[in-house]
């Protein structure tokens, strides 16, 4: 299935789409304005923000006209719990601005004695032509629901283990709740799901029986990942199996900021992670060696990292004037026993000198060695036959970047 999630198209042949979620209050407008477009700029084709009360539903509207004016149109998706459906009903110009609605079913009404408030969601998204996320997860899982199949489970002659029945009711609460959501006139093409746990084996056990038991889209993420190298390890980890085997139609990373740290962050994971697996390209990527006894100055260190944030920097603009130079891959070695090798496989690359070589740093331009620069300037120059290289090589023609504006 492919679903419309305000224009980007997500699942079947669709490019697996990356999103983002905000950690500002969303009725701070200003702040949550600051932030949906600095993810946005980062390359997060949607981002959610919580719509946990009335001032942030009041907000909603008008966050999505501030970025609009400043040219901002990613689409927005509201993550709703527990009061979603007052909300929804209760602010029409919030329900007409998002992009899509994120239910959980573990704390709607699905289970109880009726589906009331599953419904009224239902409805207004049905109204407003609106896809929606089903989106389960194992911390606030339906707990009627996980305690009847447990108690299934217990008179069972060879009960399973209580994780599986776990997993096995994380599938059965998507599923039933999307079975639902058409009954209540979704179409199929409207709904995406996710059954999001914290552990990378858990979520490998479940995304591939639902993937294996249904054809919605799939939003793919590992709840609560955690901070740092832990996040980022687990979350491609998880994903990057998944994903391996076609399982995910779009991605979220869920990494845990340090205080006041970067939210872009895991926009940039999850592009990584994409890219890496060859799946999608965003932007150059700098092969650069790790570094050893052979080249103990930090001057090949300080030159990958201020390519590599040119690179990305400058993407949001290239992308409008360059065809294709998201592929392109850059190479920053630090001497002379892998630098030529590796430079001449990349589309540019430098050997810079190690320790004890002659203060020179030849540069290879698509296999072949073109100039070998010496002095103070080396990373000035190489930035200029960076930049040649690009303006040569990817440059559109000006019919295209009409087409595109
Ligand atoms: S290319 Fe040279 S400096 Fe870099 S890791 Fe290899 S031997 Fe060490």
């Amino acid at each position: 299935m492919t679903v419309n999630v305000g224009g980007v198209r997500v699942g079947s042949g669709a490019p697996v789409v990356v999103q983002s979620m905000t950690n500002t209050d969303t009725a701070d407008v200003q702040s949550s304005v600051t932030q949906i477009a600095a993810l946005a700029r980062a390359g997060s084709e949607l981002v959610r923000v919580t719509v946990n009360n009335e001032a942030a539903a009041e907000a909603l509207p008008k966050i999505k006209d501030i970025l609009m004016m400043q040219g901002v149109n990613v689409p927005i998706i509201g993550d709703f719990h527990y009061n979603g459906h007052l909300l929804l009903k209760k602010f029409p110009k919030c329900a007409k601005a998002l992009a899509k609605y994120r239910i959980n079913p573990g704390n709607v009404s699905i289970g109880k004695k009726d589906d009331d408030n599953f419904r009224t969601m239902i409805e207004v998204a049905v109204e407003n032509q609106k896809p929606v996320r089903i989106g389960v997860n194992w911390g606030s899982l339906d707990q009627q629901l996980l305690t009847s199949m447990m108690d299934e489970n217990s008179r069972l002659s060879e009960p399973k283990d209580a994780r599986d029945v776990t997993m096995e009711a994380m599938i059965v609460s998507a599923l039933r709740s999307a079975e639902l959501a058409e009954k209540h006139g979704l179409r199929r093409d409207q709904i995406i799901l996710s059954a999001k746990v914290s552990g990378v084996q858990d979520l490998i056990d479940v995304y591939r029986p639902l993937a294996a038991r249904c054809d919605y889209a799939l939003h793919l993420g590992l709840t609560e990942a955690g901070m740092g190298a832990k996040g980022i390890v687990a979350s491609t980890a998880a994903l990057g199996v998944l994903l391996q085997e076609g399982i995910g139609d779009t991605i979220r990373v869920s990494l845990t900021p340090a205080p006041n740290g970067d939210r872009t962050e895991e926009v940039i994971v999850a592009q990584q992670i994409l890219q890496s697996l060859g799946i999608r390209s965003f932007t150059p990527q700098v092969t650069a060696c790790p570094g050893c006894g052979r080249t103990t100055s930090t001057y090949f260190q300080e030159l990958a990292e201020n390519i590599e944030r040119y690179l990305r920097e400058n993407m949001p603009i290239w992308k409008t004037q360059y065809a294709g130079v998201e592929e392109m891959k850059v190479a920053v070695m630090g001497c002379v026993v892998n630098g030529p090798g590796e430079s001449k496989h990349a589309n540019i690359g430098i050997s810079l000198p190690g320790t004890f070589e002659d203060p020179k740093a030849p540069v290879f331009v698509d296999g072949r060695l073109t100039v070998t620069l010496k002095g103070d300037h080396i990373a000035e120059e190489f930035m200029r036959i960076l930049e040649d290289y690009v303006d040569s090589h990817y440059a559109k023609s000006n019919s295209e970047v009409a087409a595109k504006a």
